[in-house]
């Protein structure tokens, strides 16, 4: 299958590996990771994080983690690097890319990006993951494409993959940076 490494990696690249090449040997056909890896985030902005670099790149290899290939995209998050405001960012590009035709992409992708806004903010409320949580409810399944649930998956990702860093945030700390 057909990759796009990008991220913290040295070469970033477009390569061709076999199904169920470990996603460390993905990363190293680009490279490898500039530093220490802190995540991968699998399948594109509408992928899922994966924090073991062991896991082959394949969907029964990476269900597990619940992620899947995808599309194909893999983004390498440095240790150096906040996954809550790099997926700030990523959710806020994913809200403004829709016609805003269905209440999902109107509504509830808006609040989605402004709740993870607030998430990657050090010294956010206790009651924002919560708010994500419901918001992500009410928005699944509700589009007449799979736009808004695939921003949903990342936000359920983020919510499960990096549960340290959202405690450290409410705490008013962060350990990385963009
Ligand atoms: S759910 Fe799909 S079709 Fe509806 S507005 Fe969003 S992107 Fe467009």
């Amino acid at each position: 299958m057909l990759c796009t490494v990008s991220g913290d990696v040295r070469a970033p690249d477009v390569i061709e590996v076999p199904v169920g090449t470990p996603l460390r040997e993905v990363l190293d056909l680009a490279g490898g990771p500039a530093g220490p890896l802190r995540a991968v985030l699998v399948g594109g902005y509408h992928g899922a994080w994966v924090t073991d670099v062991g896991l082959p790149l394949s969907a029964t290899g990476l269900a597990p983690a619940g992620a899947a290939p995808g599309a194909g995209v893999l983004l390498a998050l440095g240790w150096h690097q906040c996954p809550l405001e790099v997926s700030s960012r990523v959710v806020g590009y994913l809200a403004e890319q829709s016609a805003r035709q269905c209440g999902p992409c109107l509504n509830g992708l808006p609040a989605l990006a402004a709740s993870m806004r607030a998430l990657a903010t050090p010294g956010c409320s206790p009651a924002v993951g919560q708010r994500l949580a419901e918001l992500a409810g009410l928005v699944a399944g509700r589009g007449a494409c799979h736009h808004p649930d695939g921003t949903v998956r990342l936000v359920r990702s983020v919510l499960t993959t990096f549960g340290d860093e959202v405690a450290a945030h409410v705490a008013g700390r962060c350990g990385g940076h963009v």
